[in-house]
């Protein structure tokens, strides 16, 4: 009955885990869950206001062009501008997006035919190696390891995998690492991209979450990078807005292009009064991202003097809501993530569902109440590893 497509994709790794946690909650146990990457805090008011008020124009309520409001396009591109020193034609070098993900995904469909290889970080937010296998593509691994500071080694990939690319997928600040990439990073990806004829596809969902004064950069910063590159963002994650499904693409104007196309034949652009909401977080106050930064940090804070009180060691990460923990010796990831279920009612996600080099590791989300983050704390100082 399903086609082939459907088989290339893993099976549903967390099922065990899912099964564990339904029977916590039904034994009356309250199971604090550390493992989803979703902002608990509401999206601000000022953006909740202007939804309302654009909700009730009708001129919202028909269809919304394909590649976005000019307006929302523009407010992206002063904001590039003003972030990163990153200067846009919302023209033709923006493109909204239904959430980043819909764009991460769509994306290869515009450039890879079947055979082609696509070069994608493992371990990694699944939707790159997805979009490929969709697409019918090779995703060819790149290993993220500690000893490289989660950063993929591009000497490492065999000539004739490099032959065969057509894109490659990175993410900085990186999701489930939480690591960082500084600008010389970038000028080596350019570099590589330039040489072996790549389309860079940057993952920039993260940029806003920074800690302990750090700044993350735009890829688009990189000298020539906007010749072989696109960068995704989100408003998910910077404003609160996971559930409003609002993101967008910027660089290379013959990239979108290609993925503006696959789009004008699937989907009907975003819903005009999410954009005019939009606009208004990307263009008011910016304090909210000040506040979010201080309620994280100091969640992040609070769980990382507790796994150092367990004996786990982890380096505070500089960026994103989550810490990437390596699991005491005797465990792989699904054993201890079970364990602290089992034995803590605490859930977090497992190294080896972000792929085989997430082996070794857990990731926290830092995306629950501080009360909450120090109760697990306390649970997990209790058991006997
Ligand atoms: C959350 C996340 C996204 C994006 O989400 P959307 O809600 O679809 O914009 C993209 N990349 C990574 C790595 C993420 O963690």
């Amino acid at each position: 009955m399903y086609a082939n497509r459907l088989g290339c994709l893993p099976s549903y790794l967390f099922a065990k885990l899912d099964q564990l946690k339904s029977e916590k909650i039904k034994q009356g146990i309250d199971v604090i869950d550390l493992g989803i990457g979703d902002p608990d805090q509401p999206t601000p008011e000022h953006i909740i206001r202007s939804l309302c008020d654009a909700v009730k124009d009708s001129s919202t309520h028909r269809y919304p062009s394909y590649e976005g409001m000019i307006s929302f396009r523009e407010s992206v591109a002063q904001w590039y501008a003003d972030k990163f020193g990153v200067i846009l034609d919302p023209e033709n070098q923006v493109l909204t997006l239904i959430g980043s993900k819909e764009g991460i995904a769509h994306v290869p469909l515009a450039f890879v035919d079947t055979g082609d290889v696509t070069l994608v970080p493992d371990p990694a937010y699944p939707v790159y190696r997805m979009g490929t296998l969709m697409a019918g593509g090779t995703p060819h691994i790149m290993p993220l390891l500690a000893e490289n500071g989660f950063l993929p080694d591009l000497d490492l990939i065999s000539r004739d995998i490099v032959r065969s690319a057509k894109m490659i997928f990175i993410n900085y600040p990186n999701n489930p690492t939480s690591a960082i990439a500084d600008k010389k990073f970038f000028k080596k990806v350019v570099d590589f991209a330039c040489d072996n004829g790549l389309i860079v596809c940057h993952d920039n969902a993260y940029s806003e979450m920074t800690y302990d004064g750090y700044k993350a950069p735009s890829f688009l910063e990189t000298k020539g990078a906007m010749e072989v590159g696109i960068e995704f963002h989100s408003l998910s994650k910077t404003y609160n807005m996971t559930g409003w499904r609002l993101g967008f693409a910027v660089g290379n104007s013959d990239v979108l292009a290609g993925l503006g196309k696959i789009k004008t034949n699937i989907d009907s652009g975003v819903f005009r009064a999410v954009q005019i909401a939009g606009i208004s977080a990307l263009k008011g106050p910016q304090d909210c991202i000040t506040r979010m930064r201080a309620t994280y940090q100091e969640r992040r804070d609070v769980l990382i003097a507790g796994l150092e009180n367990m004996g786990i060691s982890v380096k505070p990460p500089k960026a994103t809501f989550y810490v990437w923990s390596p699991v005491p010796s005797g465990f792989n990831s699904m054993e201890f993530s079970s364990l602290l279920l089992d034995k803590a009612g605490v859930v977090v996600t497992p190294g080896i569902g972000f792929g085989e080099h997430g082996e070794g590791y857990i990731r926290f989300g830092l995306t629950t109440s501080i009360e909450k983050i120090k109760d697990a704390v306390e649970r997990m100082s209790n058991l006997e590893i």
